[in-house]
């Protein structure tokens, strides 16, 4: 039997069995062995509806809008195929230039708009009309060539229908218990539908290391790798799969030596989990005695009892998207106040910090699309506050349902996406109007309303934070966009994910201003980007004088037994000297040798 040293990853070996390694991302930690789930992409609701005359214009246009997002995907697997290299590579850039050419001014597309115009039918079923019609005529042709056009066709009609139909057809209700999930992309729509304990880890060809899916992912604790291309290559559902989240490499098809291999480096991994636990009850202070408040972040109700096992004080972010996720409706203010008074109660007296609606960029929620359209530019676009504004209702039930949720422990109101004082003021007019109509309608508001604050998010916050601080009871610092905007690096684009660097000294120094003037102004302060839940930047924050992290539930044991070994002093001294450089690998560097001998 080969054997394989601890630290030494297996290579390709090209065996017989098929055996692969492929790597992406590393988007969440953790080892996992399973079967594969190729997500099904033959199971789209293609039933026929009539349409009206008058509505033939409207159903034509999202059919365009279907190809023109079927031809983005694929552009964008296509650049994303570079990465894997060889022939491969070569092999996916061709196919995707040819299902590209399949939708341009094609056979499908204007027999789709035919069948549109004289027939009256939905645009899903016209295209599946025409996909039968050309596939079938492909098959009646004795020739191995053609037999693979005629199923190109179908995958090509398979994405436009997928297209049109929007996120909510997503068929992983068939997917097993412990399934590894692989998929095209995965949506953190899509993620808020598994079901617990269904996707035990997933991979993806598409997809960026700081976007929502793999935040959602580490929340979870489930195991991920984005922005892997060749995973679309050559594998089906049953094939067993190694899934290694913290490396970003899975191995498909592995031999006996690499399930020994990987069965060993798991059981470590749950060991290294399961002694972080002891750390659940000790308090969370520095070594000095200075008190830091661990909160989580929460994306699903499901967190919860993750984020209360892991010993957290209270939620910093709870990130209210969820509630607008997979419905085709808006859910009003009463839907809105039951969900969140089922999360405030069970956190007994907590702090729960409620975030309204950041919908938008790469969050989407179906109801709203009409709204918003598609941007040129999403993360530029109408998204956070600047959608609540356009949409006052929207705002409007969401303060009320966080106000009468108010009465069952205490909340906090915190606005996404600010980068003008305009907004808070016009976010705390509403905010008066709404409690003053509760009042009205007999619901017993505390005199006294919950804090409103701010998300430091955008670089235009950060630098006017003093004017900021005359409308916000409290400003909670958002890394991951504050990362994204300062660069200019899209946080979900697999392309540049190298190029997110959050150790940036022009980030660093807005976030040390920040909590510099917040403190100065008597203005509570947390960070809720991905950067507090690591804790190798703990002594960073600790020395910028930050006393609350907010993070994934998976972090706060991490994170707290790293603050539990630093100095408040020391780690000023070495946030001032890090602060003194330009360079963010030497940051690293200097943050490494730092946490070492803490
Ligand atoms: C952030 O931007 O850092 C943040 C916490 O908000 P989100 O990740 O939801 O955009
Ligand atoms: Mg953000």
């Amino acid at each position: 039997m080969q054997v394989i040293s601890k630290d030494q990853t297996p290579t390709d070996d090209q065996s017989p069995n098929g055996r692969r390694v492929i790597t992406g991302l590393g988007a969440s930690g953790g080892i996992v062995i399973g079967r594969a789930f190729v997500l099904d992409r033959q199971y789209i609701d293609v039933s026929r509806k009539q349409i009206q005359p008058a509505n033939i214009p409207d159903e034509t246009e999202r059919l365009h809008k279907g190809v023109a997002e079927s031809i983005e995907q694929l552009k964008r697997l296509k650049s994303q195929s570079a990465n894997v290299g060889g022939a491969a590579s070569e092999e996916l850039g061709f196919l995707m230039d040819a299902y590209v050419h399949m939708l341009t001014q094609s056979r499908l597309v204007r027999g789709a708009e035919e069948l549109i115009k004289t027939r009256n039918m939905n645009a899903v079923h016209a295209v599946s009309e025409v996909i039968d019609e050309i596939a079938n005529q492909f098959s009646g042709i004795d020739d191995r060539y053609i037999a693979a056009r005629a199923s190109d066709i179908r995958e090509v009609g398979l994405r436009l229908m997928r297209c049109l139909l929007g996120e909510t057809d997503r068929a992983f209700e068939t997917a097993a218990k412990g399934t590894i999930l692989i998929a095209e992309e995965v949506s953190p729509a899509d993620m808020a539908r598994f079901q617990p304990g269904q996707v035990s880890a997933f991979v993806t060809a598409l997809g960026g290391a700081e976007g929502h899916t793999a935040i959602m992912a580490r929340s979870l604790g489930i195991p991920a790798i984005l922005g892997a291309a060749d995973i679309i290559r050559g594998i089906s559902g049953g094939d067993v799969i190694i899934v290694d989240g913290g490396r970003g490499e899975a191995i498909l098809r592995p031999t006996d030596d690499d399930l020994a291999h990987y069965t060993q480096r798991r059981e470590d991994w749950l060991a290294a989990r399961a002694k972080l636990a002891s750390l659940r009850d000790v308090p969370s202070a520095t070594r000095d005695g200075v008190e830091i408040d661990l909160h989580a972040n929460i994306e699903l109700p499901i967190e919860l009892a993750a984020a209360l096992e892991n010993g957290a004080t209270g939620i910093g972010l709870l990130r209210s998207e969820f509630m607008f996720m997979n419905k085709d409706y808006l859910p009003d203010e009463d839907e809105q106040y039951a969900e969140l008074a089922d999360i405030v109660t069970r956190m007994e007296g907590k702090p729960v910090t409620i975030r309204t609606l950041d919908i938008g960029g790469e969050k989407l929620a179906v109801a709203l699309q009409a709204e918003m359209g598609s941007g040129p530019n999403p993360a530029l676009g109408l998204r956070g506050i600047r959608l609540s504004l356009r949409k006052p209702e929207l705002l409007e039930a969401q303060m009320a349902a966080i106000l009468r949720v108010s009465l069952l422990g205490p909340v906090r109101v915190l606005i996404p996406m600010v980068v003008s004082v305009h907004e808070m003021s016009r976010a705390r007019q509403i905010y008066q109007s709404v409690a003053k109509r509760l009042r009205e309608q007999g619901h017993a508001i505390p005199d006294e309303l919950p804090p409103l604050g701010a998300m430091i998010e955008i670089p235009a916050a950060a630098l006017t934070i003093d004017a900021l601080a005359r409308e916000s009871d409290f400003f909670a610092i958002g890394t991951n966009d504050l990362t994204q905007y300062t660069l200019a690096i899209d946080r979900t684009d697999d392309q540049v994910a190298g190029l997110y660097d959050p150790l940036h000294p022009s980030v660093l120094r807005l976030i040390r201003d920040v909590i510099k003037t917040s403190r100065e102004r008597n203005i509570p302060i947390s960070v809720c980007g991905e950067m507090a839940g690591d804790p190798r930047y703990t002594p960073l924050f600790i020395g910028f004088g930050l006393r609350n992290l907010s993070m994934s539930s998976v972090s706060l044991l991490p994170v707290k037994q790293r603050l539990r070994r630093l100095d408040t002093r020391n780690s000023e001294q070495q946030a001032a000297r890090v602060m003194e450089q330009w360079d963010s690998a030497r940051i690293a560097m200097m943050l490494d040798d730092f946490n070492d001998l803490a």
